[in-house]
């Protein structure tokens, strides 16, 4: 994953030098020498990441960090803020703007790597959310909406496996304020400790007892249970080549000692972040999604799915002066199908016949089961030519093979088609859905297994 990194800073040099370092890494970097500029570029929607220096004359720091936290075009970009005064009240005041990070220069090369990773790690699955809401392909945009804004970062559980009780304690008050912390001693049971609890954030001490840190951390990494919680290492400064180490093995972030408390709770903060929400997006793809938007039996969209999507691709046809085909179909005498062969049959020929509707769709077409034996497809870019070739090729498919079950003798099958597209710029769903529907009525009863099309 490569992340396209701004850079900000008043004096050209500086953002030369960290240019190179981050180029060198392989990120892509943009520059700017003062906020205007900087909330400019944010605002095309091409930044992973900032990285912004604190003291520049006209909008500082603080100011343009606060401006694109206020913006909701801006304000899901991770800001990390460089400062030159290594002072802890601006780290607060950083905070107070909003920032997601810090930096002290003149900056290190491990943390400047290992803030960035971290942070455009978080920024890549916040971006997977959201692409999925804009393309809403999978979950509907207010669903995302409601998910990202409602994710908190405080009541996490955090597990802190530190040997040292006096460098513990001062962890745990720091972390006590906002989470529930839990403390291990000795690290021999952190795997099955993690294992059990619901953690969010396991932080550990390179003061182990006889152990090797990089050790508990490679197991945390290897168990499947843990494989994708957050690692925040604590070492002492002659540490840091170790610390390098357990990055490559996939520690999130560090930090040195003497610990700055407001720095821990930042890095912890972002970490929690980031484990939430790769939660919150694994549980929606399987279940949400599946359960909200998905037919059980057949594996096709439902209806609310269905009626949600359908007005956002007759906004796009009307916009780009296409057509948008609908077609209703309903399967012709099928409560006979159940009276004389039973429920489970009929479910077998609503499965098989969603497997023909299917093989003779494109894959931009939207098909979904609109009640119990009846279909609707969305059909984008078509016109009325193509949507009719699309219901014979459906019909004939279904018509002439007969739909083989586990119970019963081959059933022979028909489908009854009604026809809309979108007619004039004023059109809604709900009158396409309306003419579709007229027409399949008269397909029914002009003597059923046919395709017939309503004109506006
Ligand atoms: P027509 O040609 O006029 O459409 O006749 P039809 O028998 O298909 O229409 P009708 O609406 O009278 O009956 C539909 C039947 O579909 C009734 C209902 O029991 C059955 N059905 C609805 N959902 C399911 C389902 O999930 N599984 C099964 N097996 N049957 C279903
Ligand atoms: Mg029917
Ligand atoms: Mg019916």
């Amino acid at each position: 994953m490569t992340a396209r990194v701004l850079v900000v800073d008043d004096i050209p040099t500086n953002v030369k030098l960290l240019a190179a370092r981050l180029s060198a890494e392989y990120f892509d970097v943009l520059e700017a020498n003062n906020g205007a500029d900087a909330i400019e570029i944010c605002q095309t929607g091409e930044v992973d990441l900032v990285l912004l220096d604190v003291m520049m004359p006209e909008m500082d720091g603080f100011e343009t960090c606060n401006r694109l936290k206020q913006d909701p075009k801006t304000q899901h970009i991770p800001v990390v803020m460089v400062t030159a005064l290594d002072q802890p009240s601006d780290k607060v005041r950083g905070l107070e703007a909003g920032a997601d990070d810090f930096l002290t220069k003149p900056v290190d090369d491990v943390q400047l790597m290992a803030r960035v990773k971290s942070l455009s790690r978080l920024k890549s699955l916040t971006d997977e959310l959201r692409s999925r809401a804009v393309t809403g392909q999978a979950i509907a945009i207010e669903d995302v909406v409601e998910m990202t804004s409602n994710i908190s970062t405080v009541d996490a559980n955090i597990l802190v496996i530190d040997s040292d009780a006096h460098n513990a304690k001062r962890l745990i008050e720091t972390l006590e304020v906002n989470h529930n912390v839990q403390h291990l001693p000795t690290p021999e049971d952190a795997t099955f400790t993690l294992a059990d609890g619901n953690f969010d954030v396991v932080v550990v001490s390179m003061a182990l007892d006889g152990i090797d840190p990089l050790r508990v951390c490679s197991q945390i990494r290897t168990l499947e249970a843990t494989r994708s919680l957050p690692i925040v290492l604590v070492a002492d400064v002659p540490d840091k080549p170790k610390v390098v180490r357990g990055l490559e093995l996939g520690v999130n972030d560090f930090i040195l000692r003497p610990i700055e408390r407001n720095e821990l709770a930042a890095r912890v903060k972002t970490q929690i972040r980031r484990h939430r929400y790769s939660n919150e997006l694994r549980k929606n793809l399987s279940s949400t999604v599946a359960m909200a938007v998905i037919d059980g039996l057949t594996g096709l969209y439902n209806r609310r799915y269905f009626d949600r999507h359908m007005s956002v691709l007759l906004e796009k046809a009307r916009e780009s002066e296409k057509n948008l085909g609908l077609m209703m179909l309903d399967i012709d005498f099928f409560k006979s199908v159940n009276d004389t062969h039973g429920h489970a049959a009929g479910d077998e020929v609503l499965k098989e016949f969603s497997q023909r509707m299917q093989r003779n769709i494109r894959g931009m077409d939207l098909a979904c089961r609109y009640g119990g034996e009846e279909f609707a497809i969305l059909l984008p870019e078509t016109d009325l030519a193509h949507a009719k070739g699309v219901a014979e090729r459906i019909r004939h498919a279904v018509a002439s093979e007969p739909f083989e079950t586990e119970m019963t003798m081959p059933l022979n099958i028909t489908v009854s088609v009604g026809i809309s597209i979108n007619e004039h710029e004023d059109d809604t769903p709900e009158q396409m859905l309306k003419r579709a529907d007229i027409a399949l009525y008269r397909a029914k009863r002009e003597g059923r297994n046919r395709i017939v099309y309503d004109a506006a």
